[in-house]
């Protein structure tokens, strides 16, 4: 059994990505080619974003939306602590100061009243600048956008949306992309939308924002290449990666639709022992992963893993306790959520081709042990 099985996925198109691939190879242009635009207008549309650009990586797309809101020292950056190391990385990455906060403990999301408290208390102390709240769309699921939009627009900051794993979702039908000022995601091969490579995307409907990230995209480019207006990057989407994309996204709907149906499964199936995710009224989740809580984790795994059924813990070690953040002086203790949610959370074979008799058989072990 696979956790994601991306085989069956490459069976149904093949032909249609090494037919692809080989337009790349026969125009030549693996930089800039026109995959990347006819990619950028497609998904933009799916996302009923203004604008789209093409990246590298999902932590390239958040690097960048910082650098084209201008944030480095002096600012602090609020993000939550139960999330993927890249989610606070690039906000050290500009010289910012990365500020925690804690989780839900039913949708594993930014807590908006801890966001609420944390941002007062960075004003209080007066040595940093609240400039932006980058909510993490955790497990696929859509953070609270309405209540975040409120409390950033108080506080004149900005929202950042890491849809790594969310591209897809939708709050009240509105799509990932325009919920708040940017969303970044990632086509990491194993996201709800991947490559076979590195690649990601960021979208928005401010057209300031956006014709600063052509030129980030780019080492900060003005009118040509080698005319520099500002510090940049090398962040751009390969031709051939984009030609992988254009063929995966042709059944991308139906394999959300997918999701659905395998996370609707292993609700209906699990008994009242496990903790199910909870999904919010109005949110339709991408379902990047099925992640259950369970107060013997570690036991459960092993009996899984006797059994053949793979499985993964996201995330382990909460922000705060993580080495690389030591210098921000957390200690044990001060994200309760998170961290009780560290010790319980294990996530389970995903994706849009899990056969029923397959997860019949994890729902039964589980329940079981
Ligand atoms: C995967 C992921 C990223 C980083 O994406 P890459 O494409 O691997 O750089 C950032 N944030 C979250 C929450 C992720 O899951």
């Amino acid at each position: 059994m696979q956790f994601i099985d991306l085989a069956a996925q490459q069976k149904r198109i093949r032909s249609q990505i090494e037919t692809n691939i080989r337009k790349v190879l026969d125009h030549g242009r693996y930089i800039m080619g026109p995959e990347i635009e006819e990619l950028e207008k497609k998904l933009a549309d799916f996302c009923k974003a203004e604008y789209a650009v093409g990246v590298g990586s999902g932590t390239d797309a958040l690097l960048m939306s910082l650098m084209a809101l201008d944030i480095g020292a002096g600012d602090a950056v609020f993000t939550t602590d139960f999330t993927f190391i890249a989610t606070a990385e690039v906000i050290q990455l500009t010289g910012a100061r990365p500020v925690l906060v804690d989780i839900d403990p039913d949708t594993y999301n930014i807590c908006p009243d801890a966001l609420q408290e944390a941002v007062e208390a960075v004003v209080r102390q007066g040595k940093f600048r609240p400039r932006a709240v980058i909510p993490v769309d955790i497990f696929g699921q859509c953070a609270d956008y309405p209540r975040l939009r409120k409390i950033a627009q108080k506080h004149q900051m900005r929202v950042i949306q890491d849809a790594a794993q969310s591209f897809g979702a939708r709050i009240r039908g509105v799509p990932v992309g325009c919920q708040g000022d940017i969303a970044a995601t990632s086509f990491f091969p194993a996201k709800p939308l991947g490559a076979y490579g590195d690649a990601g995307m960021v979208f928005t409907c401010d057209r300031d924002i956006y014709e600063r990230l052509l030129s980030i995209r780019i080492h900060g480019m003005g009118t040509d290449k080698y005319e520099n207006i500002r510090v940049g990057l090398n962040g751009r989407l390969d031709s051939i990666q984009a030609a992988v994309l254009l063929a995966k996204f042709s059944i991308f709907p139906e394999e959300i639709r997918l999701r659905q149906e395998v996370a609707d499964r292993y609700t209906r199936g699990f008994g009242p022992a496990v903790k199910t995710p909870e999904i919010r009224k109005h949110n339709r989740s991408a379902w990047a992963q099925y992640s259950i809580e369970h107060p013997r984790r570690d036991l459960l795994i092993r009996e899984l893993h006797k059994h053949g059924i793979p499985t993964a813990i996201y995330y382990k070690i909460p922000l705060h306790l993580q080495k690389v953040f030591r210098h921000l002086g957390y200690r044990p203790g001060d994200f309760p959520v998170s961290e009780s949610v560290s010790h319980r959370i294990l996530s389970l074979p995903m994706h849009p081709y899990l056969v029923s008799d397959d997860q019949d058989r994890i729902i039964e072990l589980v329940n079981r042990y």
